[in-house]
């Protein structure tokens, strides 16, 4: 049986593992930290149940689909909730509740802007039609060649990829609270709305048409689902273990070692960052150089807190933006002259609202997020300046006293994302997916320069977020099946 070495274990080295050990490859997991999960890793403290990373689940067709790929339905690992209303969004005069389906939501555009209605519906209409070529065709594809990308559906939309989805928003909705309303679902993509592709509008159809889902006890459930998955089809998990150097011979790699230890191998296959990837091999072996990393757009860095309240609290929904300062002046101190926003926009979420399982009786769970340029100066001071700038500001918006409620808080920021990670410059969610790095123009699956050796993860193919990371270890594990397998 040929084997394979995995590095690291977020949602992508975790499909790819499954997918592997199905296709009968030897699977071996190496994770550096104490616990699996990468990004998507759980903090428990006196009762409270925090998720550290991703908290929004949408696309439940590709959970699904994963799981079905094994047999298996999400249901056989955890009870999957659709949240109603799916998110509210506080703007400086007004709030903006999205409801659980398109009726709720056209009634909540009509109130805000008259006639809305219909031009939503048209809009969200054609972003279905390109969620199903995205999803069930391109998104498919392994990113090797530009011709992927040509079908009769995309020569159709030629247009759409050399427009942005903030002109194609703009060209119908004229209230600022709806434009933001629409270019939320992209920042998901890691890039400013009037950088990415007006094609992308499929993420609205993600957020409008299939709706915000919660597994109760939260996103760290489907982690769990996937380890018990892969141990059940024979991948050996190992914690603890930094992989410290990926060994190559004569242009094929030999395996990886651990504390100076060789761990042999048929194939490696790395999911930890990109960058941080090919910095374990030799400098003759790397593809790109720091040049190359240097000046791609990255997504988000984020400040987060992690924060117990003693008390309910009031007027918040599980998921809540709080959109009420300029959105262009943040997208512009993140991606253009990177620096520390002047006036946040921020995410808050208390899953405890939906889910009791999350917080003990009577208290919140709070998770605060601030999207950041990468690679800015972290520093405990600013952190704190920061969480008084938003607690304020929520004090504000929702009308009510929390400072006094707070038993503990914690806060993750830049240093640890580099530190817990090796992420590149502490980014939060990997690579933008911009017009020139997008699919054949993203760092491959595969190496050029090492026979049997192979990447996956938010930095390479499809992109960020947990449902591409899924697709991306299905792409690599079928690359590597193809090329690897035994007859
Ligand atoms: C704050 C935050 C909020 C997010 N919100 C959402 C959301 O709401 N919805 C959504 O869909 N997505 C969200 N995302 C994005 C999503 O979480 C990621 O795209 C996804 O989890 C990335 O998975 P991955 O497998 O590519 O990488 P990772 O999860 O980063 O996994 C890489 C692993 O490699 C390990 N590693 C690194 N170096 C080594 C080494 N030398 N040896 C061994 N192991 C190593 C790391 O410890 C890590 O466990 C969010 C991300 C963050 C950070």
């Amino acid at each position: 049986m040929k084997k394979v070495a995995i590095i690291g274990s977020g949602f992508s080295s975790l499909s790819a593992a499954c997918y592997l050990a199905k296709s009968g490859f030897k699977v071996s997991l190496f994770e550096k930290n104490d616990t699996v999960g990468g990004r998507a890793r759980q903090l428990k403290k006196q009762g409270f149940t925090f998720d550290i990373g991703p908290s929004w689940y949408w696309m439940p067709d590709i959970f699904e689909k994963f799981f079905g790929d094994f047999g298996k339905k999400t249901s056989d690992y955890y009870q999957l909730d659709k949240l109603s209303p799916a998110y509210k969004i506080f703007f400086a005069d007004d709030v903006i509740t999205i409801g659980d389906c398109m009726d709720k939501i056209c009634e909540e555009f009509e109130r805000i802007e008259t006639g809305s209605a219909k031009h939503l519906r048209d809009f969200i209409g054609k972003a279905q039609e390109n969620y199903d070529i995205a999803i069930n065709k391109i998104v498919l594809r392994p990113g090797l060649s530009p011709f992927e990308l040509v079908t009769k559906d995309t020569i159709l939309r030629v247009d759409q990829f050399f427009k942005t989805i903030s002109q194609e928003v703009r060209k119908k909705f004229t209230n600022p609270k709806l434009v933001s309303t629409l270019e939320f679902p992209v920042l998901f993509l890691g890039a400013k709305p009037s950088k990415t592709p007006s094609f992308y509008s499929f993420m609205n159809f993600a957020d409008f048409g299939l709706g915000t889902w919660h597994p109760e006890g939260g996103m760290y459930e489907i982690i769990k689902a996937m380890r018990t998955l892969a141990e059940g089809l024979g991948v050996d998990i190992h914690t603890n273990a930094p992989v410290d150097k990926i060994e190559v011979e004569q242009g094929s790699t030999k395996g990886v070692s651990i504390a100076g230890k060789l761990f042999e191998a048929d194939v490696v296959l790395s999911g930890a960052d990109y960058h941080h990837s090919e910095t374990l091999l030799n400098m003759e072996y790397r593809q790109y150089s720091e040049a190359y990393w240097d000046k791609k757009t990255y997504a988000p860095s984020s400040l987060l807190f992690y924060v117990g309240f003693d008390k309910k609290l009031q007027n918040i929904e599980h998921h809540n933006l709080f959109f009420d300062t300029d959105f262009e002046k943040h997208a512009e101190e993140i991606y253009d002259e990177p620096t520390w926003p002047s006036d946040p926009l921020f995410y808050a979420n208390f899953p405890s609202v939906t889910d009791k399982s999350m917080a003990p009786n009577g208290c919140e769970t709070g998770f605060f997020l601030i999207p950041i340029a990468p690679d800015l100066e972290d520093t405990e001071a600013l952190r704190k300046q920061y969480f008084d700038i938003i607690i304020n500001r929520f004090e504000l918006r929702t009308g009510q006293e929390v400072k006094n409620s707070i038993i503990f808080k914690e806060s993750f920021c830049v240093n640890d994302f580099i530190e817990a990670y090796n992420s590149y410059k502490g980014n939060a969610y990997g690579m933008a997916n911009t017009l020139t790095q997008t699919a054949f123009l993203r760092p491959g699956l595969k190496s050029k320069k090492v026979n049997n050796l192979y990447f996956t993860g938010q930095l390479t193919v499809p992109g960020p977020g947990v449902p591409p990371s899924l697709i991306s270890g299905k792409l690599v594990a079928d690359l590597i099946t193809k090329k690897h397998k035994e007859r």
